[in-house]
């Protein structure tokens, strides 16, 4: 079996547990400074995946791929001491305030850079937009087949892989060519912790961007040991348009977000009677929960 290149994209994302009042800044963009901040958990699932492949086939190599602010090295370095092989950094303030349309444009001009690859695994959504849109959007600009909700890859071949997706009302195998993309679900097995070696070894990685405030010390070490200078694309680097990143390419625009916090009086608690039962679903429907 010939060795695959796996991409994995990952999003470093707000801790939504812990939205504050000023979450949003007056222009309807995150206020990302302001958020303590988190691996995108379906993200993790995705990298286990391509780990998990490159278990499998001798030789693999897999390339974490992130789009965001200076501080999303952190996934970077997370992914390193994980078992990555690769880690880039897609990052430059033009690229802020992108919707899926400019955050989709982005990180496809980042793969068209890896290219050739095989195989793009991206988490099914992100728990900040939500949207799940992101990796269907890179698949058709990228023109290659998309299979979404994969839990399982079940069989690798040559030319073709076959995996198991979760839907709402059970599973389904698909199989595709090469090259794909898949999104990731929740369901899938739980990421491997760091490995002790990768932690000793990434340490100190670092971008261009965090090297320039660095003490001498660490900037020396990055001359002596290149690998841990973690690569940060600007703009021109990925040759992408001006009109078509960040705010400038983004038609929605977030008007505010809030966080819903029930009060007391507001909950109800219900026994599992049938007819406390039918009282919730009764509720539900009228308030057009559901129905
Ligand atoms: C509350 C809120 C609501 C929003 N609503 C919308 C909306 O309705 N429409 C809209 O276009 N935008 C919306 N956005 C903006 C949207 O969050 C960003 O465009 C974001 O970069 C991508 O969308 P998402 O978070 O929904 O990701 P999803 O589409 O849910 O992400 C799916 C997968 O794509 C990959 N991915 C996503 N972003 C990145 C990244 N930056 N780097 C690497 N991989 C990535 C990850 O693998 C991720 O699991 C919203 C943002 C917020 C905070």
């Amino acid at each position: 079996m010939r060795p695959l290149k796996i991409v994995v994209l990952a999003k470093q994302v707000p801790d939504t547990r812990h939205v504050g009042p000023d979450a949003m800044k007056p222009d309807g963009t995150v206020n990302r400074g302001k958020l303590s901040t988190i691996f995108n958990p379906d993200d993790l699932h995705a990298m286990e995946l391509a780990l998990n492949i490159k278990d499998r086939v001798p030789g693999t190599t897999v390339t974490l791929l992130t789009m965001g602010p200076p501080k999303a090295a952190d996934i970077i370095r997370e992914g390193y001491y994980r078992g990555v092989d690769n880690g880039v950094m897609i990052s430059d303030r033009r690229f802020g305030g992108a919707d899926t349309l400019a955050t989709s444009y982005t990180l496809v001009k980042g793969i068209q850079k890896l290219a050739p690859f095989d195989l793009i695994l991206g988490g099914r959504q992100a728990i900040d937009g939500d949207t799940a849109q992101v990796g269907p959007q890179c698949a058709n600009k990228l023109k290659i087949p998309q299979v979404t909700y994969v839990e399982e890859i079940l069989e690798i071949s040559e030319n073709e892989i076959i995996a198991k997706r979760r839907l709402e009302k059970g599973v389904e195998t698909v199989s595709s060519p090469f090259p794909c993309l898949m999104t990731v679900h929740g369901s899938s097995p739980v990421c491997r912790s760091r490995h002790a070696k990768n932690v000793m070894k990434y340490k100190y990685a670092r971008t261009a961007t965090e090297l320039r405030s660095a003490d001498e010390m660490l900037k020396s070490l990055h001359e002596k040991r290149p690998y841990l200078t973690i690569p940060e694309w600007k703009v021109e680097d990925i040759e992408a348009n001006i009109e078509k990143i960040g705010l400038a390419g983004s038609p929605t625009k977030v008007k505010s977000v809030e966080n819903i916090i029930l009060t007391a009086n507001e909950a109800k608690f219900l026994n599992e009677s049938d007819a406390d039962i039918e009282l919730m679903i009764k509720e539900l429907i009228e308030h057009h929960t559901i129905g």
